[in-house]
């Protein structure tokens, strides 16, 4: 057990702080790169499992890939010439994870294995406590703990009983022989969709268990040569220009379209969608089965190539029938039909309100997370929460999420934080905390911002939370970037 030691300075006189820092996914392993940079030695990540990584760690489905592109899904700072395509493979983000760990030598500072299950601010630091019952003190709690974390596993009657292999799409069991078995996966967001599409082919017989239709933005996956990467590999500028000019046309475009449910460019995405459809299945039954009756981009838009080729095979299935039950063989459906499954896949997707949650963490005055958030998870920018000092989150409630890259997200948030973080080392204040009334107004007026944008023009999706408001940035991502370009200290408490 550490013992609570006050601050010290350093030789260049700012306050030595210690900072915690919870998780080493993308936006951990950023951060724990960033702080050292700007010489915070005394910094430690706890991470619950045995290995870095995160989402990309914990999914290892087969057809795993990002549907950001590779040269945009990554660091701004660390390009990364060997992509193998447009879009990379899962293993292959995992793989660039690991390496940044490694170039930057945060295996000093990653404590693996160690879960934080509570942080409660003590009137002068955070105690951070792990499952094995240690606890240690930091100035400064960053969470970084995700949003796709947490699986969500259906409710549905009999799913015990099953005798087969059954397991969520984010805990799936790479023992389980799939090829010539019975499979079947129940849900048809990106996960679902991206299963369906590697497995469909390999099972004797696949049925894809769908309660409501997805619109699909095609997808092409092209291979980058040999040359390509050489021309990557030799000039950064060049890796840094794609960077730049794909996050211009796919963030900032598709950023405009989907916060305004009225632009031509979200109707755009829709046609786009529709022409997919009608291009890939003739089959008039089989097309009106995957239509929506939704408007695209309302859920989290799926974009994906060989899905509705997939669904064509003889020995592929569409099941668009309401589940009503799970047997010891398979899953019945209300028609009274038996899906007789070997393998059965919840690509169920997740529980996308929890973020740093379970982990209990208790504020001034011994105000707990879960009561600050009873109604729904107020934050100011995402990223800071009244009466909670000194602790900030990556990716939180109501951050850009969706079809963007969190790691971008993830590094203008905590370039915000940063400054944050400076105003405690150089002595402005002691605690940092954003104001009630700042809160209270800009939670108001994103609330606000919600009601023009397309998430909430009438879907079920993951986006909208227990006060029924889809809890994603609702403004265009150049309003994210220049909010948060410069905290505005009347917006804090400085202590
Ligand atoms: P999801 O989008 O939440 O989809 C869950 C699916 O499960 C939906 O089709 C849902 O149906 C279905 N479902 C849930 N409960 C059910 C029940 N009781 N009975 C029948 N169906 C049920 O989850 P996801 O596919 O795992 O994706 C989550 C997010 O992860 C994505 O939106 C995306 O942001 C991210 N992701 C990204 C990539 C990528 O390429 N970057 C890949 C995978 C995932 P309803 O639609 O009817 O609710």
């Amino acid at each position: 057990m550490s013992e609570a030691v006050p601050s010290q300075k350093t030789a260049t006189g700012e306050r030595a702080l210690r900072i915690a820092v919870i998780g080493a996914g993308a936006s951990g392993i950023l951060s724990g790169i960033k702080l050292r940079e700007a010489g915070i030695a005394d910094v430690v990540i706890y991470e619950k499992a045995d290995r870095p990584g995160g989402t990309w760690r914990e999914n290892h489905y087969p057809g795993l890939s990002c549907d950001v592109p590779s040269h945009v899904y990554r660091y701004s700072f660390e390009p990364n010439p060997d992509w193998s395509r447009l879009f990379s493979p899962g293993p292959e983000i995992q793989n660039y994870l690991e390496a940044m760990v490694r170039k930057y030598g945060l295996d000093e500072v990653i404590r693996y294995d160690r879960e934080v299950v509570r942080c409660e601010w003590d009137g002068a630091r955070w105690e951070v406590e792990l499952s094995d019952g240690e606890v240690d003190h930091a100035d400064v709690v960053i969470a970084a703990t995700g949003v796709l974390h947490h699986p969500r596993t259906p409710e549905i009657e009999g799913l015990e009983r099953f005798e087969g292999a059954c397991f969520h799409s984010a805990r799936w069991d790479d023992s389980t022989v799939l090829d010539g078995k019975r499979v079947g996966i129940i849900g048809n967001g990106s996960t679902g969709v991206q299963i369906t599409t590697a497995v469909s082919g390999r099972a004797s017989h696949l049925s894809l268990f769908q309660r409501t239709a997805q619109w699909v933005l095609p997808q092409e996956n092209p291979v980058y040569s040999e040359e390509e990467k050489a021309r990557f590999r030799d000039d950064r500028e060049l890796c840094q220009h794609l960077y730049r000019e794909l996050n211009k046309s796919f963030i900032t475009n598709f950023s405009h379209a989907v916060v305004d449910a009225e632009s031509e460019a979200i109707a755009m995405v829709e046609t786009a969608c529709r022409a997919h459809l009608d291009e890939k299945v003739a089959d008039p039954e089989l097309k009106a089965k995957l239509t929506p009756d939704y408007r695209a981009g309302c859920k989290r838009l799926v974009v994906a190539g060989g899905f509705y080729e997939a669904l064509q095979r003889s020995d592929t299935e569409l099941v668009t029938e309401d589940i009503e039950s799970v047997e010891a063989t398979g899953v019945r459906t209300r028609d009274g039909r038996l899906h007789p499954l070997d393998v059965l896949v919840l690509a169920t997707g997740f529980q996308t309100h929890q973020f740093i949650r379970p982990t209990k963490v208790i504020g001034r005055d011994g105000i707990r997370l879960d009561d600050a958030w009873a109604e729904s998870n107020r934050t100011y920018l995402s990223i800071s929460v009244p009466q909670f000092p000194n602790f900030f989150m990556l990716v939180g409630p109501y951050s850009p999420v969706g079809n963007f890259s969190l790691i971008g997200v993830a590094e203008t948030q905590l370039s915000y934080v940063m400054q944050l973080i400076e105003v405690l080392r150089d002595g402005r204040a002691r605690q940092v905390a954003a104001r009630a009334d700042a809160t209270e107004r800009f939670f108001a007026e994103m609330v606000e911002a919600t009601k023009g944008t397309i998430w909430a023009s009438g879907c079920k999706s993951w986006y909208i939370d227990k006060s029924g408001v889809p809890a994603s940035w609702p403004w265009d991502y150049d309003r994210f970037e220049s909010m948060m370009a410069t905290p505005d200290l009347k917006d804090f408490e400085l202590l």
